[in-house]
């Protein structure tokens, strides 16, 4: 078994009309269709009431059991292979260097974010504990046998760091709080941190506090969308999802004060319809205030509002890519940059010899998110294959080899200019 799934969607290298890029005009989700009153706020398996017996691999022909947190979480297919828990090997990994933990309830995420597979449309269609999400299988494991595993050795443990994802529910607050206690009750958050992946439409600023004052080293803000047009379009009203724009950079802001200079971040799609511009103007007021950008390729999950829409095309996700990490790790600004009449990157406002050693340091390449022990710019969060199939990856989650530069570079247009 693999921990690949293979998942419809298309990667292109450029859109059909020949832009280049997702525009907004294309990017348009399906509507959510109505959930019948009876498989609604996970009543199937509420009423059947299903003791779980350990862990529990998600599978949609079975009924799922009851499993709530903070007794359960789900963890990434990564997470679980790494620590064991389900068989299987990784497309050049050995292992992730993070402990993706999400919460988990019968009745699921509230929410009805437009490209994401956890979303709440997907009730009638699948018990939450059996969605696919970024790609992959989120097993049901006891909070406590995780800590049970990691505990045994800390010192050899190959996570570099655990990251607890909230979902919109009444108890996220709640049970964050109490995952993240299980947690450092037994594992030192010095050695391996703890980073939070905020819900911010239930959170208040004392949330927030909280969690840092509990231990928790890093709090990022699921921006997701670039826009506010386009967050509303695919997280708000568009959709039917809770979600706003300024609760998000309510929430956000409250974390630059409360956990300080690059304790803080904001993920970010790109190819959901946003220009570069506007994308990259969101990566460098995210630096000017002191934190960071952790970047996703669009990719078109199974089952969700947007899988019928093209996945970024890769000539648009270098670019960003590339200028993002310019941006946040080596001192290069917007304005140094040039771009188009479509808002694409045109210049990236270096010397060609120092664009050329950026490119062949592979790291801007790499997954982005919170760090891990290897260096600052170098990622925990690998996500293996998150936002892309294997044969055309998008975020690399180990360092990329030679081969895989050349490809970069063609991606890029951006032929060698040393020998
Ligand atoms: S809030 Fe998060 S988990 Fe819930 S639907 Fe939106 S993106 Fe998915």
């Amino acid at each position: 078994m693999s921990c690949i799934k293979n998942t419809s969607g298309t990667t292109v290298e450029a859109t059909p009309d020949g832009l280049g890029f997702n525009a907004f005009t294309a990017m348009q989700p399906r509507p959510p269709a109505r959930t019948p009153q009876e498989l609604r706020n996970g009543r199937r398996v509420k009423d059947a009431d299903l003791p779980p017996a350990g862990v529990y691999l998600p599978n949609n022909n079975v009924l799922t059991p009851h499993m709530r947190s903070p007794e359960y979480v789900q963890l990434s297919t990564a997470a679980a292979m790494t620590l064991g828990l389900m068989p299987g090997k990784m497309h050049r990994c050995g292992c992730t260097r993070c402990l993706n933990l999400l919460l988990t309830y019968p009745e699921g995420c509230r929410a009805n974010c437009a490209y994401c597979g956890l979303a709440r449309h997907r009730e009638a269609e699948r018990d939450y504990a059996d969605r696919n999400f970024i790609r992959v299988d989120w097993p049901a494991v006891p909070m406590e046998q995780v800590v049970d595993l990691v505990a045994r050795d800390v010192a050899a443990s190959p996570f570099h760091r655990m990251c607890i994802s909230m979902i919109t529910h009444p108890r996220s607050d709640e049970d964050t709080v109490s995952v993240l206690k299980a947690w450092t009750a037994r594992i030192d958050p010095g050695a391996i941190p703890v980073s939070i992946l905020s819900n911010p439409t239930t959170m208040t600023g004392d949330d927030v506090r909280r969690l840092r004052d509990l231990g928790a080293d890093i709090f990022t803000v699921a921006l997701d969308a670039a826009t506010p047009a386009l967050f509303d379009r695919t997280r708000g009203k568009g959709v039917q999802s809770p979600h706003k724009w300024q609760k998000y950079w309510e929430i956000l802001l409250e974390a630059r004060n409360v956990f300080g200079p690059q304790k803080f971040g904001a993920h970010i799609i790109i190819g959901m319809g946003e220009t570069e511009y506007e994308a990259l103007e969101l990566v460098q007021r995210l630096v000017d205030l002191g934190g960071h950008s952790h970047m996703f390729c669009f990719f078109p999950e199974q089952g969700s509002l947007m899988d019928h829409l093209p996945a970024t095309p890769r000539d648009q996700w270098r670019r960003v890519q590339l200028a993002r990490y310019l941006i946040d790790y080596a001192g290069v600004r917007l304005e140094q940059m040039s771009f188009d009449e479509h808002g694409r990157v045109s210049d990236y406002g270096l010397p060609a010899s120092e664009l050329d050693a950026v490119i062949d340091d592979g790291v801007a390449f790499r997954t982005s998110g919170c760090p891990g022990k290897f260096r600052d710019d170098v990622s925990a969060c690998d996500r293996p294959y998150g936002d892309s199939p294997p044969s055309n990856i998008a975020s690399y989650p180990f360092q990329p080899n030679r081969t895989d530069l050349r490809r970069i570079r063609r991606q890029l247009a951006i032929p060698v200019v040393r020998a």
